[in-house]
């Protein structure tokens, strides 16, 4: 019989799951996710990771979805604290990079204020996934130097709009990457080109990078709107806006493996 060790003491990895491709997580991740004890992760965060999981450990679903929240942040804040007292190993497993529009910082600075002891594990960001798979680089010695990421989604943009310096973006001489921007894809196009960027710029569209059913489309800021209206755009997906888009075409290396990783599924 394997005596419980009442003085254990718990820790929170506050962990990144990569962008979906369960290959896509670190070593660090994958160790920690077959040792926990209890693992809490949000919605975005492949189901097959969980298999890894060891015989008996505590799955919990944080339900963070997309634009509406399940559960209050407050809960998502308490569980892994809550497990860590009574000295477990969490993993609190978020989708991507755990800093990165994750509010991991949040939730690190909760366990700081409440004592507990916790790590923080990067992970690969949706964004850089998207780059690498949709071939969009988002750097580029000649098209971009500098890269910006912007929440395409605030609390307060479904009532008063994003309200973003807008001239400081249509300025901007690199990529920009918009997170959780597509319902506002609109608004951002229209915004951007109002506020200066050139209508004909290039933008693209990634849906679940790195994944089997990844989709992209690629267009121009006029364009973008009745395109992703026409192929069907939903979520998880991110916005590129940039010269680097016009790489697309040329590095498009995944399409070619997504039909037999579509079969193998199948
Ligand atoms: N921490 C995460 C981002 C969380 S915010 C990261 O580093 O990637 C959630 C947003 O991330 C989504 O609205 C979407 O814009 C983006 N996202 C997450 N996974 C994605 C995927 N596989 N493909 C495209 N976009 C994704």
């Amino acid at each position: 019989m394997k005596l419980v060790n009442a003085t254990a003491k718990g820790k929170v990895y506050i962990t990144g799951a990569g962008p979906g491709d369960p290959n896509l997580l670190t070593l660090r991740a994958k160790s920690l996710v077959e040792s926990a004890d209890v693992i809490v992760y949000d919605n975005l965060v492949n189901p097959a990771i969980l298999d890894w999981a060891k015989p008996g450990a505590e799955k919990i679903f944080a339900g963070k979805l997309p634009y509406c929240s399940t559960v209050t942040q407050e809960t998502i804040h308490l569980w892994p604290l809550d497990h860590a007292r009574a000295g477990k190993q969490v993993v609190r497993l978020k989708g991507g990079d755990p800093l990165l529009f994750g509010r991991g910082g949040e939730e690190a600075v909760f366990l700081r204020e409440h004592g507990i002891d916790f790590e923080i594990v990067p992970g690969v960001s949706s964004s850089l996934a998207a780059g690498a798979y949709a071939g969009i680089p988002l750097t580029h010695r000649n098209d971009a130097q500098m890269l910006l990421f912007v929440t395409g989604h605030t609390q307060r943009s479904n009532k008063t709009g994003l309200d973003f310096d807008w001239p400081m973006l249509a300025k901007f001489a690199g990529t920009i990457v918009f997170y959780m921007g597509v319902r506002n894809l609109e608004q951002i196009a229209t915004r951007l080109v109002e506020a200066g960027m050139p209508a004909g710029s290039l933008i693209a569209l990634v849906e679940n990078a790195s994944l089997p059913q990844q989709k992209t489309i690629a267009g121009t800021l006029a364009d973008i709107v009745d395109r992703a209206r026409e192929e069907v755009i939903g979520t998880p997906a991110l916005i590129i806006v940039g010269e680097v888009v016009k790489y697309h075409q040329q590095i498009n290396w995944f399409a070619g493996i997504q039909a037999q990783l579509k079969q193998q599924i199948a």
